[in-house]
């Protein structure tokens, strides 16, 4: 039996690349440590397209690891909204002021430092080191895992620790020592537009010829689906609570843990609790409750969260809300802030809802 590590896939995935390859995303451009990096974060969870208006919108505001390390972490999130998985946001902003702190403003390219900076994982690191610094570095991103368990019939869930571990030692056979940015960026491409998913490109795929699982006609069975578990359900009620001005109260969650660290959300009251009550001892509001919109399902990895939108107006404040952590939130002049993924959605609905009275 021949070993699949000696199979030459640089050469048919090179020349693929020349012909097909995306050349042209924002940060192909000018490239440098710190625009890979946060290219490859933001990529992480979020699709190219998606990506690349924030992307063009960050580095105008942040061109420089220096500039990002100086914003407040507010404006940082504030330029997340919407691309979700905050804690990505929370962990650029901390390795940017480590790199100034630590690193004299020099962000570092070789794998063994890029790793200690929060967030870069070794596939992460592997990217950067590869496409900015030449270095002969493998990854393994969600794309990569999906074209290397296919193309080898790697069997079982990429996210157990023997299954990774093959995918790494095919990964790391197949990055050549020349050309090795033009290779990363490939096999990537390859995952994100022929090995996709679902109903991938074989026939005109470059790695045809030796793809195991298309050799099989099993395709459909790699990567082994991740074991199912049933989530927990949480249940809760958040308060849109508006002042006479049309001003929404939001509340600023504490910046270290928690699914929403650093972002605004509005005031949050376990299910089953008086709101009214809530606002009254808690707020110092005299709060009239105005509707309650459907129970809707927001789910994170570890648990679903149901979530009851409660619309409330104030009637009077009993005394000036001021503390740092909350502030009246005007949707016609957005204040610079992180906002959590439910106000966004709730907040576009009132709006909604304002036109049609
Ligand atoms: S032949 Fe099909 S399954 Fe194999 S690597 Fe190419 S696209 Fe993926």
């Amino acid at each position: 039996m021949t070993d699949r590590h000696a199979i030459d896939v640089a050469t048919p995935l090179l020349a693929w690349f020349d012909r097909h390859g995306r050349k042209n995303l924002p940060w192909q451009h000018d490239i440098s440590p710190y625009r890979v990096w946060v290219s490859e974060i933001m990529l992480q969870q979020t699709q190219v397209a998606t990506v690349i208006p924030y992307y063009e919108r960050f580095m105008a505001r942040f061109p420089t690891v220096a500039a990002l390390a100086a914003a407040s972490e507010d404006e940082v999130l504030h330029h997340w909204t919407g691309l979700g998985y905050y804690s990505r946001a929370r962990n650029l902003h901390r390795a940017a002021q480590q790199v100034v702190t630590g690193h004299g403003g020099i962000f570092p390219s070789t794998v063994e430092a890029l790793v200690e900076l929060p967030g870069v994982g070794r596939s992460t690191a592997g990217a950067i080191a590869a496409i900015a610094g030449g270095q002969r570095a493998p990854i393994l991103d969600g794309n990569v895992k999906r074209v290397l368990a296919r193309f080898h019939a790697v069997a079982g869930y990429p996210g157990e620790t023997a299954v990774q571990k093959q995918l790494w030692s095919y990964a790391e056979a197949h990055t050549p020592a020349e050309r090795v940015g033009d290779y990363t960026q490939a096999i990537m491409d390859l995952g994100a537009t022929l090995c996709t998913r679902t109903r991938p490109a074989c026939p005109i795929c470059p790695l045809a010829a030796q793809c195991e699982a298309k050799r099989l006609d099993a395709v459909a069975d790699y990567p082994g689906r991740k074991p199912r578990k049933a989530l927990p359900v949480r249940a809760t009620q958040l308060l849109m609570l508006r002042n006479h001005w049309g001003q929404i109260l939001l509340q600023r969650r504490p910046s270290a843990g928690g699914i929403w660290a650093g972002l605004w959300l509005f005031p949050e009251v376990p299910s089953g609790e008086d709101v009214v009550a809530f606002c009254a001892t808690r707020l110092g509001i005299d709060a009239i409750e105005r509707e309650r919109w459907p129970l809707y399902r927001h789910t994170f990895s570890h648990y679903h969260l149901d979530i009851t939108p409660v619309v409330l107006d104030a009637r009077g404040v009993r005394h000036r809300v001021t503390e740092p952590d909350s502030l009246w939130y005007d949707p016609e002049q957005p204040a610079e802030i992180g906002l959590a993924a439910p106000v966004v959605r709730l907040l576009e609905q009132l709006q909604r809802d304002a036109a049609l009275i």
